[in-house]
């Protein structure tokens, strides 16, 4: 992990130069003014002086103290931010409502986290809608979109609110929220896949209610949850029950379009692997201090979160497809299922 780190200490010493380049501007702005005081000296009257050039001073240091905001490291952050030892520096101090919006425009330890979950937002509104077939599958298309969305909209809330200066109880609502917006997308954005992989079962209503029960009773284990394994094993539950449907389909014992099958294995397979780096804090673990700010554990987790909605999102799009021209027969349901994958190449 050698390499990641010295790349990432690179970034950082850039991070750092820019921050001390932003306070020179204003020390730069700061002179600036001064040149424009002394000037102003020579013509304002002598008396009125004192008190213009401490009103100018009081304006300086409000502009300096808006444009510049002193990161913090680890140690002075409260308890309940002190959750990765290994990331150091690059805290942002705790902040109202406005100082967290106002993150949004200067580079700290959670700028990456915001970015890689806030942007999806704005390119799946403006894509997945119409990619959607609402004529036919209207409820399967608001639960797709819905598991689509929801993962970045609880994680950009938690990511650029988490230092409100409103204690750790704020915080944690804030987790909880991110983790429903994890669980949205396990429960809503599998649905069509559940629905395709039981198309043409007789128990394919029973099927469909009993991954809601699964979803239902992770999502009770996981608002009780109080550590990062203990929210992630949350979702096992669901999850065994899809990778029984994946068996059956890949033995095509079950519906679903075969041509899928590397975006299904794809979207719950990624999401593991990033849960997994993300509670082990690889690589910050190795190289404590080197990846605070870009290339961490919770950065790489996040942009293998991306690359499962992906692959959830194409393994949905063909699996309804499928599902629009599948016929299913009451004597012997798997034969029909196989040959129309095979009869419709373009699937
Ligand atoms: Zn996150």
């Amino acid at each position: 992990m050698a390499p990641l780190c010295l790349l990432s200490k690179n970034l950082v010493s850039v991070q750092v130069s820019a921050r001390s380049g932003h306070k020179q501007v204003s020390r730069f702005l700061g002179i600036f003014s001064k040149m424009n005081e002394t000037k102003e000296e020579l013509a304002v009257d002598p008396d009125e002086t004192n008190n213009v050039e401490m009103d100018d001073n009081n304006k300086n240091d409000e502009f300096r103290k808006s444009t510049t905001v002193d990161l913090l490291q680890w140690k002075d952050m409260p308890k309940h931010l002190q959750f990765n030892p290994y990331v150091i520096t690059g805290y942002r101090p705790l902040s109202n409502v406005r100082g967290c919006v106002n993150s949004l425009f200067y580079y700290h330890n959670e700028t990456v986290n915001i970015l890689t979950h806030g942007i999806p937002v704005i390119y799946i509104l403006a894509t997945v809608p119409y990619l959607m077939p609402w004529t036919d599958f209207r409820f399967l298309s608001w639960c797709h979109l819905i598991g689509s969305l929801a993962p970045w909209c609880g994680s950009f809330l938690y990511h650029l609110f988490m230092n409100l200066d409103h204690g750790s109880v704020v915080y944690y609502r804030l987790l909880k929220l991110d983790m429903f917006g994890i669980w949205m997308s396990q429960s809503f954005g599998a649905v069509t896949f559940v629905t395709a992989t039981g198309f043409c079962w007789r128990i394919k209503s029973v099927l469909i209610l009993a991954y809601c029960v699964l979803c239902l009773y992770g999502l009770y284990k996981a608002l009780l949850a109080s550590s990062p394994w203990q929210r992630r094993l949350c979702f096992l539950f669901p999850f065994v029950m899809r990778v029984h449907l994946v068996v059956l389909r890949m033995f095509k014992l079950a519906g679903g379009n075969t041509e899928s099958m590397v975006h299904v294995y794809l979207q719950d397979g990624v999401s593991i692997i990033g849960g997994a780096i993300g509670a082990e804090h690889w690589p910050e673990k190795w190289c404590p201090g080197s990846v605070d700010f870009c290339l961490n554990s919770h950065n790489i987790m996040h942009v293998l979160v991306v690359v499962a909605v992906y692959s959830m999102h194409q393994a949905t799009m063909r699996d309804m497809e499928w599902m629009s021209k599948a016929q299913c027969y009451a004597t012997n349901e798997s034969v029909p299922l196989a040959s129309i994958n095979q009869s419709h190449p373009e699937l």
